[in-house]
């Protein structure tokens, strides 16, 4: 199937065109149609599938095709989208498909000074991009109206929602005047309870239902495989993966925003080019690190779960899980950073003993295990803290493992002080001292807060 298939305007179709899209893909094939129609669309998707151009496309064509009413126009069109970085790629989408059309499009975020922003809805603009809560705050500010939307979309609705994000979500719903022919496009990667109640409450009865690549097919595409390695040897082994130079750029994932800060770090004083994202960082340093990343000057993004959500940049050979994260979901994003639009990708993940759990649970998510990366110079050495009822079953987990003497002696197996290398490092020292005493096999799982909780 080609774009002009489906009923596309001849001005986007050319835009298509300019960006090299030929065909669509699967969620776009399926979602474009109904919404040309103005029916409601519940499209299940996540991030990779084209589904931003699945919306922006049939939002446009129904732009072009209405006269605007004269004086100051309302907006007719709003996205609503969790996270900065989601906000500035659909943003930037709008651009690129509307440059053969007069339609104006805006950005509101947070984390940046307003005025930019109130300033260019000064203009008159038909699409607003926003994120929940400086929309929100413009809103009471009276700097925009959102009475007239026609077409509204719900973007990322489960992140939206694991986000915090439900009363901004509900506030910004009762802004928007009931209208029998507002259109509602909603989109969601998966469909937890409350993003149910959302869609019935939202979505008009005879909504469609599209459906795409359920996460477990997409990370099949991703050759993935696992590191197990003790904690303190977490940055050698980073090193030594990093030293391959079939790895040109690498996206590193961290649990938390001190463990990426630290993980940058340890990398640029190894003479490789890194720097960090995650919530505590400024709009304006996300977007440079973002960039420098994107344009080949520094060959390591180190991100936290959010940070890193909605990320796209295309071409990403590799991912890499300097944490496991301990929710299986996280690592389907995560993954799916890599093997975008067809390609394919690899994925390794750094797993020491008590994150074995996770790892197991992941592999039931995904349904198949991970294997285990033989050539490895930092085995490890503590034993594995498998599930409950799975230990002693096969030994180490029953995993195959390399004998000592086969395996790669990159480097000399000298752990780094833990002080330098521990992601978790929210507790006073003095209790780290306390912790690092006692014996290793008792150490309970780091009770610092996962980043994801704390940033927006
Ligand atoms: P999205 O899921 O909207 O974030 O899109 C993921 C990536 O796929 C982006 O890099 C898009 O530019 C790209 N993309 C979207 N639609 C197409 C298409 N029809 N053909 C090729 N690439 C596409």
């Amino acid at each position: 199937m080609e774009f002009s298939q489906l009923g596309i305007a001849p001005d986007l179709l050319r835009a298509l065109e300019d960006i090299g899209y030929s065909v669509p893909s699967p969620i776009q094939e399926q979602a474009i149609p109904p919404s040309l129609e103005g029916r409601d669309v519940l499209g299940l998707a996540q991030t990779g599938t084209g589904k931003t151009c699945a919306f922006a496309i049939p939002i446009l064509q129904k732009l072009i095709g209405e006269e605007r009413l004269p004086g100051f126009p309302p907006i007719r069109s709003l996205i609503l989208t969790p996270t900065r970085e989601l906000a500035i790629q659909i943003y930037d989408s709008f651009c690129d498909y509307a440059k053969y059309t007069d339609i104006k499009c805006a950005l509101v975020y947070g984390g940046v000074s307003q005025y930019p922003q109130i300033e260019a809805l000064g203009e008159g603009i038909d699409v607003l991009i926003a994120t929940p809560g400086r929309l929100n705050d413009l809103c009471g500010q009276g700097y925009i109206d959102l009475s007239d939307i026609e077409i509204f979309v719900l973007d990322e609705a489960d992140r939206m929602l694991d986000m915090g994000f439900l009363p901004d979500v509900q506030r910004i719903i009762t802004r928007m005047k009931y209208a029998e022919n507002k259109q509602t496009l909603f989109f969601s990667a998966t469909m937890p309870k409350d993003v149910q109640k959302l869609v019935d409450h939202l979505l008009r009865e005879d909504f469609e239902r599209v459906e795409v690549t359920p996460q477990s097919t997409t990370v099949e595409a991703i050759e993935q495989s696992v590191y197990l390695v003790d904690r303190e040897n977490k940055k050698n082994l980073l090193l030594w993966v990093l030293r391959d130079p079939a790895i040109a750029s690498a996206l590193v994932f961290s649990r938390t925003k001190i463990g990426a800060d630290r993980v940058a770090r340890d990398l640029r004083r190894a003479g490789i080019q890194a720097e960090a994202i995650h919530g505590d960082k400024n709009q304006m340093e996300r977007q440079k690190a973002l960039n420098d990343f994107k344009n080949g000057k520094i060959s390591v993004l180190v991100a936290t779960d959010i940070a890193a959500r909605g990320i796209d940049i295309s071409e990403l050979s590799h991912v890499i899980n300097y944490d496991i994260p301990n929710e299986p979901e996280n690592y389907v994003h995560r993954i799916g950073r890599t093997g975008r639009a067809g390609m394919s990708g690899i994925a390794f993940s750094f797993c020491q003993a008590d994150e074995v759990p996770y790892l197991r649970a992941i592999e039931k998510t995904i349904g198949k295990k991970i294997e285990v990366e033989e050539a490895n110079p930092y085995p490890m050495q503590e034993e594995p803290k498998e599930p409950r009822g799975r230990r002693g079953r096969s030994g180490r987990g029953g995993r195959k493992r390399t004998p000592k003497a086969q395996q790669v002696q990159a480097e000399p197996q000298t752990a780094a002080p833990a002080e330098q290398t521990a992601e978790h490092t929210s507790e006073p020292s003095g209790e780290q001292k306390k912790k690092r005493r006692r014996p290793r096999r008792r150490r309970k799982p780091s009770g610092e807060k996962p980043a994801q909780s704390a940033e927006a």
